[in-house]
């Protein structure tokens, strides 16, 4: 064994960086492996177009990470090693086909009137269902911050229990209801129902996938209470806080080191040896920060035949498709220059148009007119650009991981190295439509398909974003297997943190933070 320390990471995703600070923050001889080249997996800010553009490759909506407890616990050593925020007060808008939009903004009144112009029946239900949501988001949060299941899951409701008396049907029956069956509920107007359900998009919740509503109910009265928060200069300062936090603590990343075999023991998960042919002792615990497959894969040793099979059919939802632009200027929108202010833009635009890009999607079908999310973060946070210039970030939901037809019929190739320029411009038309001349502004551009996104990450299985399905029946007690949600797994001293675990994926270091703290509590 060339190394020896208490616990060995395998990946450094921010989830396990944060497992790995607790650790080392609690006295741990910690090591964290790393198969790229930097750290940070689905959190990496580069200059991926032109010198001093700064984009977000992936994640940069941190604002379950703001309010999440490894933040609350930590804020004070993230900021003093570089951490920083900037905070959209117009966190985001939809537009609509001619000249029509809706927004969610911190100013209530600002927000209302936005919906107001669409129907005043349902700027009276957007304010009700925001009061509702006021009384049992502390429960919704008390049960996203716990290990699944676990004495601390039953405090928090305990803690709550007047709220769960009283609601404890309405919340059940939120639990089980679609982003559709949730809006059509609530909402007459199709502008305000996708406002809200766009955001199911952004998990793998179509307006008519059970459970749905939950996401877009929690992700839009969040922004309405608190905007959206940025990394200030790029989400990537999350990660070098995260790394020099740990450094700090005596912990260290290895870059360049792909995992292959976790080394077993009398039982017990005891190392890790690299592709290299490293080997890297573990007294105390091994840490996945990878899916269950891969894990499958690093591990000879014997695991139930049933544990083995699950983990292997672990499920993947479609793809994600980025484009970074880099811009003279902020978009045109037809619906109004208010809408340069916002930080994100859908371009969805109705929940029909959803169903029907994620239907294509799961089929293998390129979808001709599939939902984007405009990202705006220079809107927000000017330093990510020269002066007067921009950065876009593009995300296009859904996309085949695999491409078997083109909805279009206009794209021939089934290999997306070969079809990802084609299809950007295709997205660029759609845009097109909503803010006129979007091309002429374009100085650069970076094109992220799905095979990339595998490419520089394996945890983003066909270019699933989110690290795997959250439907219900592979999310909360069931994630990643059934029985296995306390990040253990069979093997004694060999954990899983990450998006494949509770409570899944998005930038919150929920399950770096509750891992770390089981194994240092
Ligand atoms: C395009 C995109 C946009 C997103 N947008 C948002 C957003 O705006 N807001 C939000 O909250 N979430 C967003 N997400 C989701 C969020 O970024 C992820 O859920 C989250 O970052 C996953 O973190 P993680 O800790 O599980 O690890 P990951 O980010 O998956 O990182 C795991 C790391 O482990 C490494 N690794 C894997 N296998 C091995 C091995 N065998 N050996 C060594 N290293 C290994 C990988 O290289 C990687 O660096 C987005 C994700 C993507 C891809």
């Amino acid at each position: 064994m060339s190394r020896r320390s208490d616990a060995v990471v395998i990946g450094a995703g921010h989830n396990g960086l944060a497992a790995a600070v607790i650790l080392a923050k609690a006295g741990w001889k910690v090591t964290v492996l790393e198969r790229s080249d930097h750290p940070g997996g689905a959190v990496r800010t580069a200059e991926a177009t032109l010198p001093d553009f700064r984009h977000d490759l992936y994640a940069t909506n941190l604002n379950i990470f703001v309010g999440g407890a490894f933040f609350a616990e930590h804020k004070d050593d993230l900021f003093r090693h570089g951490f920083g925020l900037a905070v959209a007060q117009r966190p985001f808008a939809s537009v609509f086909p001619g000249e029509s939009w809706a927004g969610v903004s911190t100013d209530q009144d600002e927000m209302l009137a936005s919906i107001r112009t669409h129907s005043a029946a349902d700027a009276e239900a957007w304010t009700r269902l925001g009061r509702w949501f006021g009384q049992v988001a502390p429960t919704l949060f008390g049960v996203l911050g716990a290990p699944m299941p676990s004495r601390a899951l039953a405090k928090a409701l305990w803690g709550q229990r007047r709220v769960v008396r009283a609601q404890w049907r309405d919340l059940a029956r939120l639990a089980l209801l679609s982003p559709r069956e949730l809006v059509e509920e609530q909402f007459e107007t199709p502008e305000v129902q996708t406002l809200m359900a766009s955001w199911g998009m952004h998990l793998d919740f179509s307006p008519d996938v059970p459970g749905g509503a939950i996401f877009a109910l929690l992700e839009t009265f969040v922004a309405a209470g608190h905007g959206m928060a940025l990394g200030a200069g790029g989400a990537g300062c999350l990660i070098d806080a995260l790394v020099g936090m740990l450094a700090e603590h005596g912990g260290e990343v290895v870059t360049g080191a792909e995992a292959v075999q976790v080394l077993v023991s009398g039982g017990q998960a005891s190392g890790v040896r690299t592709a290299d042919g490293r080997s890297f002792e573990a007294a105390r615990a091994v840490i996945a920060n990878a899916g269950p497959p891969a894990l499958m894969r690093m591990l000879d040793s014997d695991v139930p035949e049933r544990y083995r099979r699950r983990s292997e059919r672990f499920r993947y939802g479609p793809g994600t498709f980025m484009i970074h632009l880099a811009v003279d200027d902020l978009p045109t929108w037809r619906a109004g220059s208010q809408l340069r202010d916002y930080a994100y833009v859908h371009v969805a635009p109705y929940l029909g148009d959803l169903s029907v890009a994620y239907a294509q999607a799961c089929a293998g079908i390129l979808p001709p007119r599939p939902m984007i999310v405009v990202g705006q973060p220079t809107a927000v946070d000017p330093s990510r650009a020269p002066e007067g210039k921009h950065v876009l970030w593009l995300q296009v939901r859904v996309v085949p991981g695999m491409i078997a037809s083109d909805g279009a019929g206009r794209i021939e190739t089934r290999d997306w190295d070969e079809a990802k320029e084609p299809y950007a411009d295709r997205v660029l038309e759609l845009l097109e439509e909503y803010a006129p001349g979007i091309g002429g502004k374009i100085l650069a551009r970076h094109v992220i398909s799905p095979a990339d996104l595998q490419r520089a990450n394996p945890n983003l299985v066909g270019g699933d974003h989110l690290g795997g399905s959250h439907h219900p029946a592979q999310h909360f007690l069931f994630r990643p297997v059934p029985g296995w949600s306390r990040y253990r797994t069979p093997v004694d001293s060999l954990y899983m943190c990450g998006a494949a675990t509770w409570p899944g994926a998005g930038v919150g270091a929920g399950s770096g933070y509750l891992l770390g703290k089981q194994l240092t509590g």
